[in-house]
């Protein structure tokens, strides 16, 4: 098969594949210690989803209101529902200030207090005092357009350091050796050439997999393939039953509206024009986490009080916002809101839906970036040579909740710490050991699989079936029933794709073939999700099941691990929540009932 392909071959000491926030932060932090390193990626860097990201970034600066960084930590215990482990989360938020200044430094455009500091506004669940309140204004912004800020300033500050960038290469599965990653294959998406990478370590930075829904507000490059070639690598995902719906994607389009937009004084309506949010969180009110919103929300459509001919959504209202303060903290989704919603919202409310936005779940680590697995009653086994970081991630500090503004933080919290870990374990200069003979095989047949695949299913109907499936199916409100169906359905559309059909059997630009991988990559996390969701016999966080509408820690207090066998068979496995900190400066967070 290998002499089908040209095969060029490359020797790092570390290969990151992906370039959006983490994976930039990473591949600086590796390259700043005089390590060998490349960045692998399938989109131009800035042009990763990270640069979508509006509202901002969440570090106890306590520029606007007093703030401390074990209130952020109870927040984000709290906003978990319990399940994210608290030394990694006591990690993050105690890092999060240095690392927020760090991008100061580095030019970072944040919008600006009168005297000159960086501006923060309240964002859903993050409060003073130990969850108590008054509500923290802890998100640190520039405007509503604080992703493509931080993305352009760790790329600018990417390439002041030695490192190789491989842009439009698509990375196809891990090398993997004794249960040890070894290196990484990729096509080259222009001229089609295979580039096989020898590295010491490989860093997944691929970002999630929104794309297994009908409706995300994540952009069609989500397709979560380092996910998907870890399951391929036989390793387990964690926690991909939690899948968060944002409150506010545009009706029909799924374009995101930031939670920003209530921080500024934002509030819902229903077709009543009641501000229903006083009656579900009487306390955060449109503030409240995000799983509680979305689920206000669905609540109130179901219960007949959606807004429109189908009564089918929910209104967004900032017309009572000064101008003046729209024009300049929310000056994108200004124009997103006439753009994609035809309003002017100065003047009338915006239509939105609650929409797929984010996964929890994803490749378990540790807080230094080292996937970690189940092995041998160990649930913290470290699998050598591979690390993950950021949304493709789980390490886990969001738990069955991420609060916003989180993710960003966890991007360059954890991307750092894993370029530190990367540097402490790699010698510069020391080669990394040859690889077995025939190492491209495996990545190279399934190439060739679908390139050549002349069964009778497109990809993009396949792909509408896999959507509509995870869209019905697993949901904001789950049922037995629902997800029962749900397992049946997907395994029905995982088994399609031995009947796919690519028509276009060049290598160069094929995007028929690119999507099909990308799919690929994709369903076997929607098969993952679907069952690990009816799986969890429970409600916590983004995970409402009708039928078990309470948390139960006596006997759900613990990650799910899923894997998966090549023909689709789903394995189900526990490790235990990290229940202790990681200093004694803060006291464990007892689990309480969660409201706002
Ligand atoms: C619209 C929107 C707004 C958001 N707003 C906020 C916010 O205000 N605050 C917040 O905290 N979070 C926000 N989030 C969440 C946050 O932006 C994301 O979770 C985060 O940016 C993900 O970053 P990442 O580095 O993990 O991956 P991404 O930025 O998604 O980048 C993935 C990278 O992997 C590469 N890649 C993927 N697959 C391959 C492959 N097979 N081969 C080679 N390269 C590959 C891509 O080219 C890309 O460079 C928002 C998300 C969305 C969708």
């Amino acid at each position: 098969m290998a002499d089908a392909y040209k095969i060029i071959d490359h020797v790092y000491d570390a290969v990151v594949v992906g370039a959006g926030g983490s994976g930039l932060r990473a591949t600086m932090g590796i390259a700043e210690k005089g390590l060998k390193t490349a960045c692998i990626t399938k989109v131009f860097p800035t042009r990763s989803h990270t640069v979508a990201a509006q509202g901002g970034i969440a570090a106890s600066l306590g520029n606007m209101s007093p703030d401390h960084w074990t209130w952020h930590m109870y927040d984000t215990v709290k906003g978990s529902d319990w399940l994210g482990d608290q030394d990694a989360i006591e990690y993050m938020v105690r890092e999060a200030p240095a690392a927020v200044y760090e991008l100061e430094h580095a030019g970072m455009p944040f919008s600006r207090t009168d005297d000159g500091r960086i501006y923060q506004r309240p964002f859903g669940g993050m409060m003073q005092n130990m969850g108590a309140g008054p509500a923290a204004q802890r998100t640190c912004a520039a405007a509503d357009r604080t992703g493509h800020a931080m993305l352009h300033t760790l790329y600018q500050q990417s390439l002041r350091y030695d490192s190789d960038f491989f842009i439009e290469y698509f990375a196809l599965d891990l090398i993997m050796e004794d249960g040890a990653c070894r290196g990484v294959i990729a096509l080259c998406m222009e001229d089609g050439t295979i580039h096989r990478f020898r590295s010491h370590a490989v860093v997944l930075a691929t970002g999630g997999y929104g794309r297994a829904y009908f409706s995300a507000t994540s952009a069609h490059t989500c397709t979560g393939d380092g996910g998907g070639m870890a399951l391929r690598a036989g390793l387990a995902l964690q926690d991909m039953e939690f899948v968060q719906f944002h409150p506010t994607g545009i009706y029909g389009a799924g374009v995101l509206i930031t939670e920003g937009a209530r921080g500024e004084g934002g509030y819902l309506t229903n077709s009543e024009g009641e501000r229903f949010m006083e009656r579900y969180a009487p306390s955060a009110k449109d503030l409240a986490s995000r799983d509680v919103v979305s689920r206000s929300m669905a609540m109130e459509i179901r219960e007949g009080r959606g807004v429109g001919k189908n009564k089918d959504h929910i209104y967004l209202h900032l017309d009572h916002i000064d101008p003046k303060v729209l024009h300049e903290r929310l000056p994108g989704i200004t124009e997103t809101g006439k753009i994609f919603a035809g309003v002017d919202l100065t003047r009338g409310p915006l239509p939105v839906v609650p929409t797929v936005h984010y996964n929890m779940g994803g490749i378990p680590t540790n807080y230094h970036g080292e996937v970690v697995q189940l092995r041998d009653g160990n649930p913290d086994a470290v699998v050598p040579g591979l690390f993950a970081v950021g949304e493709a991630a789980c390490v886990s500090v969001h738990g069955a909740n991420r609060l916003g503004s989180n993710s960003l933080i966890d991007l360059v919290v954890f991307g750092r710490a894993t370029g530190h870990r990367i540097a402490e374990i790699v010698k510069p200069g020391t080669a990394p050991k040859p690889l077995p003979a025939g190492s491209e095989e495996p990545a190279l047949a399934r190439l060739d699989k679908f390139r050549y695949a002349e069964g009778g299913s497109p990809t993009a109907e396949v792909r509408l079936d896999m959507q509509h499936t995870m869209q019905k199916h697993a949901a904001v409100f789950r049922t037995t029933e629902l997800m029962e169906e749900g397992k049946t359905h997907i395994d029905v559309v995982a088994k399609r794709m031995d009947d796919i059909h690519v028509s276009d059997r060049s290598l160069i630009w094929n995007t028929d073939l690119i999507e099909t991988l990308e799919l690929d990559n994709l369903i076997g996390q929607a098969v993952v999700t679907m069952h690990s969701a009816a799986n969890r016999t429970e409600s916590r966080g983004a995970h409402m099941h009708e039928d078990y509408p309470e948390r139960d820690d006596a006997n759900w207090m613990k990650h799910t691990v899923v894997s998966l066998t090549p023909d689709h068979k789903v394995s189900i496995d526990y490790r235990p929540v990290h229940s202790y900190t990681l200093t004694d400066e803060v006291d464990y967070i007892v689990p309480k009932k969660r409201v706002y």
